[in-house]
């Protein structure tokens, strides 16, 4: 191993022994500093790593305790987080998340992907990541409501329009977004709308922010193939979720030309050769906060629905996680290169692990990771609160032009890095340091704070 790769070796074993137990945030860390070789083989200030092992470092950890009490009069308790990561670039930015499967762990992975996602993006926002174990699921409006309620009743304290700014993210939508602003508004006794982003669309919320992830991973994709002599026009894709961000991925594939075939959930997934029925599947999910079960039921014998089978068995050209982490591993990713697929690109957080990345990469396949290619959600927060800042509202139009030239200059940004360290092709090197650049020339002009 290269002196280099000593070096960034001894930071993560000490990122794995200052933090044991948190497997999905020693994976986040392992992936970026495998990329930053070069890097610190190129620039003297990173050399002896110690600016690496500070971004490593939360620069604030809250957890807190969340009591509510539920529809049956029963006292309830939940755990809540929130990582302040890094502010070197602006206010901590970056979603909630509420599922059962939150620890600290979880919420350090999101925050460290958060940092370099942000960065790339070329706007001004820290990385940040929070949530609750709370699970939304069964559970009645006012019992969320309540549960926001507390949550923010701890949370408040530490945000703030140029401190830190929340989203929404799995089990975080606009109806959540709603009770914890209400709840702001209300301690504080000040309309702040710049301290959340996801609102809706009457109370300060931007156009094109609930479709932004999804429509900015398939704008990313789009580029992707442009750069490979190929287009989408007529493209088979498979889309695994059914959530906020798989449902506006497949909405903008169709308008591009391409076919969404398959989509899932927990519970399984469904196959539908003339196209996912984009209106049926909202109706279900959305109206009825149903089951994809319940879409293949709709559409009677038409289409197949799978239990406990990988999505990726479905033959496609385009694979798009899009539901959650590790989601495709390298059985998966063995049946996609089996069947001729030739891009992949994460619209959810690390889906896709190590093993499976490598599988991807030994078959050819052109992979884009998430903090590159999901990257369009906080960049339209970030326009959501240039917009709140600026008392201003812009039109549809406006918001996705502006979404697109983003996601474009990502895209270009994290080629033309790939390119100059010594990975022609390679995204996941160019986004990785591409990000890591933009963060770490702002904290040394900062000094070791
Ligand atoms: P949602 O909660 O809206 O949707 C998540 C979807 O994934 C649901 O359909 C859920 O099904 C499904 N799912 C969860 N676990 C599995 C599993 N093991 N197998 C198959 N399907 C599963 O979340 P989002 O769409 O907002 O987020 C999805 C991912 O994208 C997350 O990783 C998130 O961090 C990331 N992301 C989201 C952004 C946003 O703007 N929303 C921005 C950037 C990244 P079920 O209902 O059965 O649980």
């Amino acid at each position: 191993m290269s002196q280099s790769g000593d070096r960034l070796k001894a930071v993560y074993d000490e990122v794995v022994g200052r933090n044991p137990g948190e497997e999905e945030f020693h994976q986040a860390v392992r992936e970026v500093l495998e990329n930053l070789g070069p890097v610190v083989e190129k620039h003297a200030a990173f050399a002896d790593t110690a600016l690496i092992r500070r971004l490593c470092e939360p620069e604030r950890q809250i957890i807190f305790r969340v009591p509510w009490v539920d529809d049956d009069g029963r006292p309830q308790l939940n755990r809540g987080f929130r990582v302040e990561f890094n502010s070197a670039l602006g206010p901590y930015k970056g979603g909630l998340r509420f599922h059962p499967s939150v620890y600290l762990g979880i919420v350090k992975f999101l925050g460290f992907e958060q940092i370099f996602k942000n960065s790339l993006t070329g706007l001004p926002i820290g990385g940040a990541k929070g949530g609750s174990d709370f699970d939304p699921k069964g559970r009645s409006d006012a019992e969320v409501m309540r549960f926001c309620q507390s949550f923010m009743t701890e949370l408040y304290r530490h945000l703030g329009e140029h401190t830190d700014v929340p989203a929404g993210d799995t089990g975080v939508g606009r109806r959540e977004i709603g009770y914890l602003f209400g709840q702001y508004k209300r301690i504080t006794n000040r309309y702040e709308l710049g301290v959340l982003t996801g609102k809706g669309l009457t109370w300060g919320g931007s156009q094109v922010r609930t479709e932004a992830t999804g429509y900015g991973l398939v704008f990313f994709v789009e580029e992707m193939l442009r750069a490979a002599g190929d287009s989408l026009d007529g493209a088979k894709v498979v889309v695994s979720g059914s959530g906020n961000v798989a449902v506006y991925a497949i909405e903008k594939v169709h308008q591009l030309g391409g076919s969404v075939v398959a989509c899932s959930d927990s519970g399984g997934f469904v196959v539908d050769e003339d196209g996912i029925d984009l209106d049926l599947l909202r109706e279900i999910k959305e109206q009825r906060r149903g089951r994809v079960s319940d879409y293949a039921d709709a559409r009677g014998g038409k289409v197949r629905y799978v239990e406990g089978e990988s999505i990726w068995s479905v033959p496609c050209d385009v694979a798009l996680p899009c539901a959650t982490q590790n989601e495709l591993d390298e059985a998966g990713a063995e049946q996609l290169a089996g069947h001729g697929c030739r891009v992949v690109a994460e619209g959810a957080n690390m889906p896709t692990t190590p093993g499976a990345i490598r599988v991807l990469r030994d078959a050819g396949i052109s992979f884009a990771p998430g903090k590159a290619a999901n990257a369009g959600g906080v960049a339209t927060s970030a326009l959501e609160m240039q917009q709140n800042a600026a008392r201003d509202v812009w039109t549809f139009e406006q918001t996705e032009q502006r979404l697109g030239e983003i996601m474009r200059a990502v895209h270009d940004r994290c080629l033309e890095t790939a390119e100059e360290y010594g990975s022609p092709g390679d995204y996941v090197a160019g986004a990785n340091i591409a990000g890591f650049l933009r963060v770490a020339e702002a904290m040394l002009a900062l000094g070791h704070v």
